[in-house]
């Protein structure tokens, strides 16, 4: 239980225990079904003794952190603007949704819709809950005066009166195309969270049973953005920027892994098992197109891993030969790659998907 400070109008400051964040979350996050911290009328305070201006309700989306809060509490009420967008209250009896906080119309909190002077316009007291708005059949609000207060009346329009007494109201978590009301960590991430366009080459370095380390080096090979001498020099570097392995042309991306003779040694042998390019890479466009060239799925995936373990092993030799002056002979560096691969395949061979992989590679 955690102790809120709780502002009533008149009498200064009293504490009062009510539950934490945490209780409401139920590992689902926000557990909508427990309304006492979302709807106003389950913050009336339960004191007779208290006058009707005493009583001031508390609702979620306007409480205001005190001083003693918790650090994480703080960072949860900070969080309210992003929450309110998918918290949504559906109006039962409108004993506890709060008529200028909750999100009960699709013209969100009324509060922001009408103003800070949405209150005095409509004679509605900002703790009020939806019944307070209501007389018997009808609405309670005065002749609308602006444009925003005839899109609420025309939305009024639509509720039958008097409310359903025995309907409590409600709350729904609605994110994204998410088809149940309630939090889905999963659904609210997706809508929050800044999409960007699928690149097109995505699938040849994120797929199912990659090393990571291989997929970090392709994906960074891939924006070509592997510091190779080239690169290193054009930065202004006091370096040589030729090839480390046949120390003829610059050493860039496209020579270090597709026109590099050292490489294409290595190449040769792999080609034997997945099947040759019809002529030899001048690009890296044309690498990523003969990966997905096969119909057949499992030569594809071959390809891809395959590729990954070329790329992550020529980058390792390269290091190790710049750093450490290890030299290692081209038919050295295919034994690796085979044995790699092998692992690779063996390890994944429950998934159907490489269920025939080894075969292929050991044809
Ligand atoms: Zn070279």
């Amino acid at each position: 239980m955690k102790k809120v400070r709780f502002l009533t109008t008149e009498d200064g400051e009293r504490t009062r225990k009510v539950k934490p964040f945490r209780s409401y979350a139920h590992g689902k996050g926000w557990n909508l079904q427990n309304k006492p911290l979302l709807g106003a009328e389950a913050k009336r305070v339960e004191n007779s003794g208290q006058t009707k201006e005493q009583s001031r309700r508390e609702v979620l989306w306007a409480l205001e952190p005190a001083q003693a809060d918790s650090w994480a509490w703080k960072r949860l009420l900070k969080l309210r603007p992003l929450a309110i967008q998918f918290c949504k209250s559906v109006v039962g009896n409108g004993l506890s949704s709060s008529f200028w906080f909750d999100a009960w119309t699709p013209l969100g909190q009324l509060i922001k819709h009408l103003g800070p002077r949405g209150p005095r316009a409509l004679r509605i007291r900002e703790d009020a809950v939806v019944a307070d708005a209501i007389n018997g059949t009808v609405w309670s609000l005065p002749h609308p005066r602006s444009h925003q207060e005839v899109e609420l009346h025309t939305y009024l329009t639509t509720f039958t009166l008097p409310l359903s007494l025995d309907i409590d109201d409600g709350y729904e978590w609605l994110a994204s195309d998410s088809s149940v009301p309630i939090f889905s960590s999963f659904s609210t991430w997706e809508a929050l969270r800044p999409k960007m366009e699928v690149k097109d080459w995505h699938d040849v370095v994120w797929f199912k049973g990659t090393l990571p380390k291989h997929a970090f080096t392709m994906w960074t090979a891939n924006y070509d953005k592997l510091p190779t001498r080239a690169r290193l020099a054009g930065w202004g570097m006091q370096i040589s920027p030729l090839c480390a392995f046949c120390s003829n042309p610059m050493e860039t991306r496209d020579h270090l892994f597709l026109s590099c003779a050292y490489s294409l040694d290595v190449w040769s042998q792999v080609f034997a098992r997945c099947n040759p390019p019809t002529s030899p890479f001048t690009s890296w466009a044309e690498l990523l197109s003969w990966i997905r060239q096969p119909r057949s799925k499992s030569l594809s995936l071959l390809r891809k891993l395959v590729t990954q373990t070329m790329v992550f092993q020529l980058w390792k030799q390269r290091n190790n030969l710049i750093h450490n002056h290890i030299s290692v002979s081209a038919a050295a560096v295919f034994i690796l790659v085979d044995r790699e691969l092998r692992n690779i395949i063996f390890s994944r061979r429950e998934k159907k998907s490489f269920a025939t992989l080894m075969a292929k590679w050991l044809r």
